[in-house]
């Protein structure tokens, strides 16, 4: 084989799911895992261990075992008292934008937040500088503010969730409750994350016309939301 590609699929191999053992342990890095039940990706970081399902079983009936989504954190769950001090800084910076993120450091197993200096910053966007790191450490989830605006992904943001991170954005900052969206982005590939924040999701617009019965609605997202919280990802109060 071409040595250069030798080098670049070392960087991502292609695992077939074991159908009698365990998986193979993985160093940090990404993989590729083709299972009887879709091909899944799987990334190890120092604070992250996940395998996710990029896509359905191909039809082909396939000799290989099954494989399960898991999102699991080495600081245990995502802490909702460093994400509510963001909120806070993010009010006091009203109007304008405000970005921040919560930085993994090995040696404790934690999570900090610093808050990221503004080079430029308006309520419609912001430019800015990523705090120092130490060796130890690295940004495991990327924050920011859309102001009095809503909590939407824009195609700036798709640009700068290009790495590994957990990234999260709120809006209506000037209302009681922030609205917000969370997603995992894993190079370019982004899943929407359940988050406490959730709630005020479910307003539903108040469009007439859309054929749309709301309470049904309203029941059948938590219905999934309930299953997503007993699945996905856990928060601390
Ligand atoms: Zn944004």
């Amino acid at each position: 084989m071409d040595p250069r590609d030798t080098a670049l699929q070392s960087s991502c191999p292609v695992l077939a799911a074991p159908r009698f053992g365990p998986l193979p342990d993985m160093t940090n890095g990404q993989r590729l895992i083709v299972a009887g039940n879709g091909l899944f990706v799987q990334v190890r970081l120092d604070w992250l261990d996940c395998v996710q399902c990029l896509t359905p079983p191909v039809g082909l009936p396939l000799p290989y075992g099954t494989v399960e989504e898991r999102l699991k954190f080495s600081f245990g769950v995502l802490p909702i008292r460093l994400i509510e001090a963001f909120v806070q800084a993010g009010r006091q910076g009203l109007p304008d934008e405000v970005a921040g993120v919560l930085i993994y450091r090995r040696g404790t197993r934690g999570l900090r937040l610093a808050l990221c200096e503004p080079l430029y910053a308006s309520p419609g966007r912001i430019e800015y500088r990523r705090p120092a790191l130490e060796a130890d450490e690295t940004v495991a989830v990327d924050l920011h503010t859309h102001g009095r605006g809503l909590p939407f992904w824009s195609g700036d943001d798709d640009r700068d969730d290009q790495g590994i991170k957990v990234a999260g954005v709120f809006g209506c900052l000037h209302q009681p409750k922030p609205k917000a969206r969370f997603r995992l982005a894993l190079n370019g590939w982004y899943k929407a994350l359940p988050h406490p924040w959730q709630q005020e999701l479910l307003e539903l617009p108040e469009t007439a016309g859309t054929g749309w019965n709301r309470p049904l609605e309203t029941g059948l997202i938590h219905r999934i939301l309930r299953r997503w919280k007993t699945q996905g990802i856990s928060w601390n109060t």
